[in-house]
C-alpha cells in the first residue's frame, strides 16, 4: 500500500485540472482524477502520474450530479481520505444577460461551480474531519473578483465560491482543514482558446496569457507545509489583469 498523501482533482483531464494533476504527482502525492467525458484525456494524464511514480485512479462522474458523485467517490473513500481536495471542474457558458437561458447557461453554470464543490468537499470532509488535516483548494477566477461583461452566470459562480471558501475556512480552521481559492486570469485552454486576443492581450501587465502550470503551481503551494498558516484566502494567479 501506498504511504504518499491523495489529492482529489475534480476536472482533470484536460487544462489547469491536467497540470495539477502532474505537479502534484511531482510533489509525491497519488492522484484521482475526476472528469465527466473526455476519456482520452484522462488516460493521458494518468499514465503521466504514473510515469512520476505515483498511483492514479480516474472517477467519471458529473460534479453537479449528486447520485452520480457518492456513487463513483464513496467507495474509495472508504479505505482512503484524501489530503487535499481541489474544486477544479468547470466550464463557461457566455452570453449577455438579456440574451442568456435559464437552464442551459445559469443554472447549469451555477450548478457544475457550486453544486460540485458542494457535493464533493462534502463527502470528503467527513473523512478529513476524523484525521484533522486536510486542504481544500477550490480554482474560482478572476471573473468572480472583477465581474466580466458577458459572464454574469459565471462570475456569480465563482464569486459565490469565493464566499463559500472563506465561510468553509472559518468553520474548518479549529479542526486543521484549511481552505483556499486560486483565482487564475486568462489561461491557454480549451476554454480560453476562441478568445478575442487583440482585446485581452493588452490588458494583462505581463502582456501573455498564463500557462495551465502557472496556475498549478499557487495549487501546489497551497498544498505544501510551507501554507500551513493560509486560510480562507484568495490567491490570484493573473498576470497583473485584476490588482
Ligand atoms: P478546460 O475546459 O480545459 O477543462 C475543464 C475540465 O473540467 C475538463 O477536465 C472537463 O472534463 C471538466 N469538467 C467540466 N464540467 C464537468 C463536470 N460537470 N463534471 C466533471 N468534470 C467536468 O478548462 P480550464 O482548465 O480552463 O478550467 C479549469 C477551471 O479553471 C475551471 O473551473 C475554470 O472555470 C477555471 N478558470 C479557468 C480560466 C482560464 O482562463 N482557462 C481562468 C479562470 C478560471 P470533461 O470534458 O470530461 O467533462
Amino acid at each position: 500500500m501506498s504511504s504518499s498523501p491523495t489529492a482529489l482533482i475534480t476536472g482533470a483531464s484536460r487544462g489547469i485540472g491536467a497540470a495539477t494533476a502532474e505537479m502534484l504527482a511531482q510533489d509525491g502525492f497519488d492522484i484521482w482524477i475526476n472528469y465527466r467525458s473526455d476519456h482520452e484525456g484522462a488516460e493521458i494524464i494518468r499514465q503521466r502520474v504514473k510515469d512520476l511514480g505515483q498511483s492514479c485512479k480516474l472517477l467519471t462522474f458529473d460534479v453537479a450530479d449528486p447520485q452520480e458523485v457518492s456513487k463513483a467517490l464513496e467507495p474509495h473513500l472508504k479505505d482512503t481520505t484524501p489530503f487535499a481536495v481541489i474544486n477544479n471542474a468547470g466550464f463557461s457558458a457566455d452570453t449577455l444577460m438579456l440574451t442568456m437561458d435559464f437552464d442551459q447557461s445559469w443554472k447549469r453554470v451555477l450548478n457544475v461551480h457550486l453544486d460540485g464543490f458542494f457535493l464533493v468537499t462534502k463527502l470528503v470532509l467527513e473523512k478529513m474531519l476524523r484525521r484533522r488535516t486536510g486542504r481544500v483548494i477550490n480554482i474560482v477566477s478572476t471573473s468572480g473578483q472583477a465581474g466580466v461583461a458577458g459572464q454574469v452566470n459565471y462570475s456569480a459562480a465563482k464569486s459565490g465560491l469565493i464566499g463559500a471558501t472563506k465561510a468553509l475556512a472559518k468553520e474548518m480552521g479549529k479542526r486543521n482543514i484549511l481552505v483556499n481559492a486560486v483565482a487564475p486570469g486568462y489561461i491557454e485552454t480549451e476554454m480560453t482558446k476562441d478568445l478575442p486576443m487583440e482585446h485581452i492581450l493588452p490588458k494583462i501587465p505581463l502582456g501573455r496569457l498564463g500557462k495551465p502550470h502557472e496556475a498549478a503551481g499557487a495549487v501546489s503551494f497551497l498544498c505544501s507545509p510551507r501554507a500551513s498558516y493560509i486560510t480562507g484566502q484568495v490567491i490570484a494567479v493573473n498576470g497583473g489583469i485584476y490588482m
